[in-house]
């Protein structure tokens, strides 16, 4: 609950941060914390209210649709404890190898057909390095650039040298996923093959090459609020373009098996508080959301959210690409953002609100 050391109304303070972020300001983390803490029914009605709010003004009616095509399945070397693909876990998941090039152009023509923006190549492995793993690869991201129909993204684990993420550049690829997962101090808890510094050190490679970060993580893992609200911030720092947020679906046979689902308004406030911490990105409701937020799920716009993964997310099911279009259309909202390029997230002016003001946005 709310404790009286705060020297303002919620509903003020929830207004003066909302207000704040709408003319180009940020909040910090004392304040974003405050945020991830709102306990009360009402409360984070208000604050849906003001996210619902900096969304449109950022984003106006429009949804970003991505999808992915699952190109090298399970038997992978990491031992992530959510994850059903894991060499290390005894589950259902099916295993397979690297995709040819049929399935992917299949995957991009579905896209295409339903307004998806984006096509992502999603595989099962530690990472890629130099060699004819990565010259595949590129052949496929080649492809379904070629289609014209999609633009060309990939999830393809840690890259540990320049070279790798300056081929996929030249390949065609324009975004890259790479989840941060959590807080730094949660990390630990959720993969011990790989470090959190493993995952930034992949970003920078991508950054540097010039390729855009789709970056998040999963909630629901037994994190804190501490932690989502430091995860959130962890992706304000490294200037994710795209920020997935994953609810966590226990599945049979991976550590978390055992794991109580979040509370769908506590799920519905987390993707709140991401769209104060991170105004002009997409805020992407991937995983796990059909299952965890049930008849609640249209409700992620009105919480700030601005993207969706379509189609069968990896190993936890969505519903389907008809009824996501349905639910967007029954909201008002536009799925098609062809040639959507990242230009409605660069940053300008301090937070003063005024419209020739160039200074940086800081910390206020
Ligand atoms: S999350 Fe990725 S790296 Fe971790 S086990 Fe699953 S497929 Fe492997």
């Amino acid at each position: 609950m709310q404790s009286s050391s705060f020297d303002a109304t919620i509903h003020e303070r929830l207004s003066a941060l909302g207000q704040r972020v709408l003319h180009g300001g940020r909040i910090d983390r004392e304040e974003a914390l405050w945020l991830f803490q709102l306990e009360d029914t009402a409360d984070i009605f208000e604050l849906m209210a003001w996210a619902n709010r900096i969304r449109e003004h950022y984003k106006g009616n429009k949804i970003h649709l991505c999808s992915i095509v699952n190109a090298k399945a399970g038997a992978c070397s990491e031992n992530c404890s959510f994850c059903a693909q894991s060499a290390f876990h005894q589950t259902a998941s099916p295993r397979y190898g690297f995709v040819d090039p049929e399935p992917v152009v299949a995957a991009a023509e579905e896209a295409n057909r339903h307004g998806v923006t984006a096509v992502g190549l999603v595989a099962a492995w530690k990472g890629l390095k130099e060699g004819p793993m990565l010259d595949e690869v590129c052949d496929r991201i080649a492809e379904l650039k070629a289609t014209g129909k999609t633009r060309p993204d990939a999830s393809l684990g840690l890259i540990k040298s320049q070279t790798v993420a300056d081929r996929l550049k030249s390949a065609g690829l324009e975004c890259y996923g790479h989840n941060l997962e959590s807080s730094r101090r949660f990390f630990p808890q959720t993969c011990t093959t790989h470090t959190f510094d493993d995952r930034l050190e992949t970003i920078g490679y991508l950054k540097k090459a010039g390729i855009k970060i789709c970056s998040g993580g999963i909630i629901g893992m037994g994190e804190t609020r501490e932690d989502r609200c430091d995860l959130a911030l962890s992706l304000r720092e490294i200037g994710a373009n795209v920020c997935p947020i994953n609810i966590l679906n226990p599945i049979p046979g991976t550590p978390f098996e055992k794991l109580t689902p979040l509370p769908p308004m506590e799920i519905l406030k987390t993707i709140a508080c991401f769209r104060f911490v991170l105004p002009r990105q997409e805020i992407m409701i991937a995983g796990g959301r059909t299952i965890n937020l049930r008849d609640l799920q249209s409700m992620i716009f009105a919480a700030g959210a601005s993207a969706l993964m379509v189609g069968n997310y990896l190993t936890t099911l969505n519903q389907s690409v008809e009824k996501d279009l349905q639910m967007l259309k029954d909201l008002g909202l536009d799925p098609n953002w062809e040639g959507h390029d990242f230009a409605d997230q660069a940053e300008g002016g301090c937070g003063c609100g005024e419209k020739t003001c160039e200074t940086a946005a800081v910390s206020a």
